[in-house]
């Protein structure tokens, strides 16, 4: 996308999986991209892409964000990649567990949104863009209460922000995958004690017969910077389960 080039953008949990993918397919655009992970070690195999400079992030860190924030100006785009995914109903959760993934997979974003948010509307222009899931608002998942909770809630958050900014230049927008290739996805194919079967199960749930690459979230994710008439949306980009 032509409107991503020599634009800045920081992009949460960089470090592997969607969140890397983005990174190098932004850098790729031509963007000046801050790839931010609380991983530094995994984020220092970034450092070698022009376009990219790695920083160590921990979206649960409210003086960090704040602080990364001032140290590097103004970003044209903010994507908010971090998530983690908690396995388990409502009855096999703790309270500590929940609270740990409202921290990490919603008010991470609050807290960068916080951040950016004030340089973007003083430029009259910027583009945010979240990670939900099509687990939470679209579908319901077994196994998947805290997490679908908190995916539901970014899609509730990305219209709210979208609302109160529509008209002074920022969008915001959410992606919402189906089930994508990543180190932690095949953790928890790996954590069912059976992978094989597991990773057939999670296969079948996708229409078009196959896992998603992060290449083609992150495909997405440089589409929506660049979207100039596109906001508070949610766009499901899974295999068709959602259809
Ligand atoms: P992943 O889960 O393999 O990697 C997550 C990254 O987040 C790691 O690099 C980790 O170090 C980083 N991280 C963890 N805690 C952090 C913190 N406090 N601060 C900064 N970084 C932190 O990557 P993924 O599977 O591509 O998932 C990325 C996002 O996409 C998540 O929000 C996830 O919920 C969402 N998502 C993934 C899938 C999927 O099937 N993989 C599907 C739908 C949505």
């Amino acid at each position: 996308s032509g409107w991503v080039r020599n634009r800045s953008v920081l992009i949460t949990a960089a470090a592997q999986g969607i969140g890397r993918a983005s990174a190098l397919a932004f850098a790729a655009a031509g963007a000046r991209v801050y790839a931010t992970d609380i991983d530094a070690k995994a984020l220092s195999r970034l450092e070698v892409v022009p376009g990219i400079v790695p920083r160590r992030l921990d979206v649960r860190d409210d003086a960090a964000v704040t602080a990364t924030f001032a140290e590097i100006g103004p970003v044209d785009v903010l994507f908010n990649c971090a998530g983690f995914v908690h396995a388990g109903t409502v009855l096999d959760m703790t309270d500590a567990e929940f609270d740990f993934a409202v921290d990490l997979n919603v008010r991470s974003m609050v807290r960068t949104i916080r951040a950016a948010l004030p340089a973007m509307l003083e430029r009259g222009e910027g583009a945010i863009i979240n990670m939900a899931s099509v687990v939470g608002a679209a579908k319901g998942a077994p196994n998947r209460f805290v997490y679908g909770v908190t995916k539901a809630a970014v899609i509730g958050l990305t219209k709210a922000v979208a609302a109160d900014y529509v008209a002074r230049g920022v969008r915001c927008n959410a992606i919402c995958p189906g089930t994508v290739e990543s180190p932690s996805l095949e953790q928890r194919l790996s954590a069912t004690g059976d992978y094989e079967a597991a990773r057939k199960a999670f296969i079948a749930r996708q229409p078009m017969g196959r896992i998603g690459q992060p290449e083609e979230i992150a495909a997405l994710a440089v589409h929506l910077a660049g979207a100039t008439y596109t906001t508070g949306q949610a766009y499901n980009i899974d295999g068709g389960w959602s259809l």
